[in-house]
């Protein structure tokens, strides 16, 4: 076993899964673009205070936090989830006083648990959020919820459910904790060491406790529908009535309650129904918040988001067979037949670079059959043949190697004899010759 590794919990990120990230990225930004929402980037450590908020009874915050003493004697905490920074940051910096609501806010950030590793649920994760703060509406809820759903499935998934379900106001959640709480006070001793906690701090949590799933008590606890105020059905039946509208299947799922003490009204969770994901199957899920931003001294703003957890997704994405690594592609490899080209080879590379093709040559000057192993390898569209004797002509050789056409061109020719061959709206606005008939 060699003496440096990466700590339990955490991976290097490389290669073909590299670029895989990169699809994800690069999807998120433009969709963010599009959908209105703009980034923020939150510190990766806070004062604990920012997560450990009061009495919250969430596993995250009671047990599976990084929280340390700087140097300073102050108490940090490594960013467990996102939402606590963002909203933080929201009220810190004012950015309510903007004229537009809602306010759209996304972000992609590691994220850190302590916690036992398992397929897709690492120490370190990351997580792409988004949040939406402003006056509730449940068309934000659907949005927020429907754009989640357009995201992954772009990426191709397939084999996804939608679970969505209701908290309601707090004047509903009071009334039915309070009858939660009667419920299970008889079986109280029975249920876990958690649970006994949870009873105190928010009973809603027993409801998805994993060690007692199949418990009695739990199985017949009352059910938080019977609880609603008629604001909060109306609230909910909306919701339900948007997102059918829009296409998109919802179950509602009465024992969805998240991990998180601070939702109220809407929560959901997109779950991959693909039988390889097992018990952690949930790509990505989230809640509304009525009291986030005046907990941190901002107005009465309400809130929607949701989390997901990129390596997860990818763990979802590879059960579903999708592979989203292009393969890599060269646009140009400058292949040398003398040495006195090597300087030139170097020159043309940067020169193509500049003007965007992807281009490389051999440093070494290995020989000409070792040069056209790297074009096969890296897979380049097209070689240039550099020599002393077309040099000294001012002339380069070009090969296509899909069609394998040759044409032999002016160094003032190259760049349009790429763009003729490689650019698909190239046009063709004088005459000259090169291979190939325009279409
Ligand atoms: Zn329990
Ligand atoms: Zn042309």
């Amino acid at each position: 076993m060699s003496k440096f590794q990466v700590p339990r919990g955490t991976q290097d990120v490389f290669g073909k899964e590299v670029r895989q990230w990169h699809k994800i990225e690069a999807l998120i930004k433009e969709m963010m673009n599009v959908y209105g929402f703009d980034e923020i980037r939150t510190p990766e450590f806070e004062h604990t205070e920012v997560f450990a908020r009061g009495n919250d009874s969430s596993d995250v915050i009671n047990k599976e936090m990084y929280t340390f003493m700087d140097r300073g004697d102050r108490s940090l905490s490594l960013k467990p989830e996102g939402t606590a920074g963002l909203i933080r940051s929201f009220v810190e910096n004012k950015m309510y006083t903007q004229p537009d609501m809602p306010f759209k806010y996304y972000y992609v950030s590691p994220c850190f648990r302590y916690e036992r590793p398992q397929k897709g649920r690492m120490r370190i994760h990351h997580q792409f959020g988004v949040e939406v703060l402003g006056d509730k509406t449940p068309y934000i809820d659907a949005e927020v919820i429907g754009l989640g759903l357009t995201f992954v499935r772009t990426l191709g998934l397939n084999e996804l459910k939608v679970l969505v379900n209701t908290l309601g106001d707090n004047e509903s959640r009071t009334s039915y904790k309070t009858a939660l709480k009667e419920h299970f006070k008889p079986d109280l001793h029975t249920l876990c060491s958690d649970c006994q906690r949870r009873y105190e701090q928010n009973p809603l949590r027993i409801l998805d406790c994993k060690v007692d799933a199949n418990h009695s008590s739990i199985l017949n606890a009352p059910k938080l529908r019977d609880y609603l105020n008629e604001e909060s059905k109306n609230y909910f039946e909306d919701l339900i009535r948007i997102l059918k509208d829009s296409g998109v299947e919802v179950e509602v799922s009465d024992r969805l309650v998240r991990g998180l003490d601070y939702y109220t009204h809407t929560v959901f969770e997109v779950v991959s129904v693909n039988k390889d994901m097992g018990s952690q199957a949930t790509v990505f899920g989230g809640g509304r918040y009525d009291s986030l931003v005046s907990d941190f001294g901002g107005p009465e703003l309400s809130g929607i988001g949701f989390g997901m957890g990129i390596e997860r997704l990818l763990v979802a994405l590879n059960a579903e067979g999708i592979d989203l690594a292009d393969e890599k592609e060269l646009d140009v490899f400058c292949v040398t037949l003398d040495d006195e080209a090597l300087d030139y080879a170097y020159h043309l590379s940067n020169f193509l670079r500049l003007n965007g093709y992807k281009a490389e040559y051999d440093y070494y000057r290995k020989s000409f059959k070792s040069q056209f192993k790297s074009v096969e390898r890296k897979n380049a569209k097209i070689v240039i043949l550099l020599g002393k004797d077309e040099m000294s002509k001012g002339q380069v050789v070009l090969k296509r190697i899909e069609t394998q056409e040759q044409v032999t061109v002016s160094e003032n020719e190259i760049l349009h004899q790429l763009d003729h061959w490689l650019n698909e709206d190239h046009v063709c606005d004088h005459d000259h010759q090169h291979g190939g008939e325009h279409e």
